[in-house]
């Protein structure tokens, strides 16, 4: 089979591989569709990996066959891939929080594409136990959901107490995942007022079509008119997709007073954190979260969310071939929502 692999810092090449045999537990999965996250580009800019690696850990589906033990899964059956493998046995596990499973310590749970063959691929073998049912969702367009869905669903989960009528949402960097951000918060968020801010006018535009109130351009003065549009308040909850040094100082002079920063994004940014007085530093109460990926009951509730039209994702589609294109397009800012590789 093809498989589009990293392999050496910097450098990917689509090669033939073996087709994987599943092993006890684990079924075989012809590939529908594999998204295409930010992530991947800092995988492909990271020194220490597992070479070679295939890449993709937005797995979409559709079972083809099944290694020895499985059972509740059978040939022609579509699933999306839950990415976060942790061990299912240890405390953090047992109460669902899979994405900071105790046999990873303070560290990085592997996943298909995440130190694991991933699905950029024709095929990929994964625990049968990660699947989840696709029902009538689109078995290429969902597959971003697993991620792009995830990710910003379990970061806004995080937030739920101080989203009401009244209080403030702010989503930094409004592509894959923030384009599904502005829609999960305009689902679940209680009525919430949402705010998107990007560098980019047609990301912005995107954004006023999928939910966002209000939409601002990123730069030097965009937490004065989040200030601004909030009454001297700031934002109850900030999201920051992007996570660079200029987007973490917006997030921390625009939160509220007991208002969440939630940094997902890995651009590398730090943010300060003087414990003195405001106005040094975060406002009283402020805190700052760093969440991962999210929990496997967190995907059952993005893909009800799907399936009730509530949230979709702007999908282009790509033949595998082209992966190594569509990741540099994705590098300069020009994907809308969410690239697909089929094959
Ligand atoms: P993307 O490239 O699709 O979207 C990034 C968006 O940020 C783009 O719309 C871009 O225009 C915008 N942007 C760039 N610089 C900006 C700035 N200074 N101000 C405002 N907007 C800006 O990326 P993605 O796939 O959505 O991933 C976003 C980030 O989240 C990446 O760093 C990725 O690695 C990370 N990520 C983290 C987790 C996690 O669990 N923590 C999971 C998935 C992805
Ligand atoms: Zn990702
Ligand atoms: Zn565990």
């Amino acid at each position: 089979m093809k498989a589009f692999q990293l392999v050496a810092p910097g450098r990917t090449e689509l090669l033939d591989v073996d087709v994987p045999e599943p092993q006890a537990g684990e079924v075989l999965l012809k590939v529908t569709g594999a998204g295409v996250c930010h992530s991947d580009l800092h995988l492909l800019h990271a020194q220490a990996l597992p070479f070679p690696m295939t890449l993709g850990h937005e797995p979409a589906g559709e079972v083809v066959a099944a290694g020895p033990g499985v059972t509740g899964w059978a040939p022609g059956q579509r699933a999306l891939v839950y990415i976060v493998w942790g061990c299912g046995l240890c405390r953090a596990c047992a109460r669902g929080a899979e994405n900071a499973c105790e046999r990873f310590p303070r560290g990085q749970v592997p996943g298909p594409g995440l130190g694991l063959p991933g699905a950029m691929a024709e095929y990929v073998a994964v625990p049968a136990r990660t699947l989840v049912p696709l029902g009538d969702l689109d078995p290429v367009d969902a597959a971003p959901l697993t991620d792009a869905g995830l990710t910003p669903y379990h970061a806004i989960s995080t937030a739920r107490d101080v989203l009401m009528p009244g209080s403030t949402a702010v989503v930094i960097g409004v592509g894959g995942l923030g384009h599904m951000a502005l829609q999960i918060l305009r689902a679940t968020a209680g009525g919430a007022r949402v705010i998107a801010v990007d560098v980019d006018a047609a990301k912005l535009e995107a954004a006023t079509g999928l939910g966002a109130h209000e939409t601002l351009v990123s730069g030097p003065g965009t937490a004065a008119e989040i200030l601004e549009l909030t009454g001297g308040r700031g934002a109850d909850a900030v999201f920051d997709f992007v996570g660079a040094e200029p987007t973490l100082a917006m997030a921390a002079v625009a939160v509220a007073s007991y208002g969440r920063v939630t940094v997902v994004g890995l651009a590398g940014g730090s943010l300060a954190f003087p414990a003195a007085a405001p106005p040094q530093g975060l406002p009283w109460g402020a805190a700052i979260l760093k969440p991962y990926a999210g929990t496997r009951h967190d995907l059952h509730a993005v893909i009800a969310l799907a399936r009730s039209g509530k949230i979709e994702v702007t999908v282009e589609r790509h033949p595998l071939a082209d992966a190594a294109q569509v990741l540099d397009r994705l590098e300069q800012g020009q994907i809308q929502g969410r690239a697909v590789l089929v094959s």
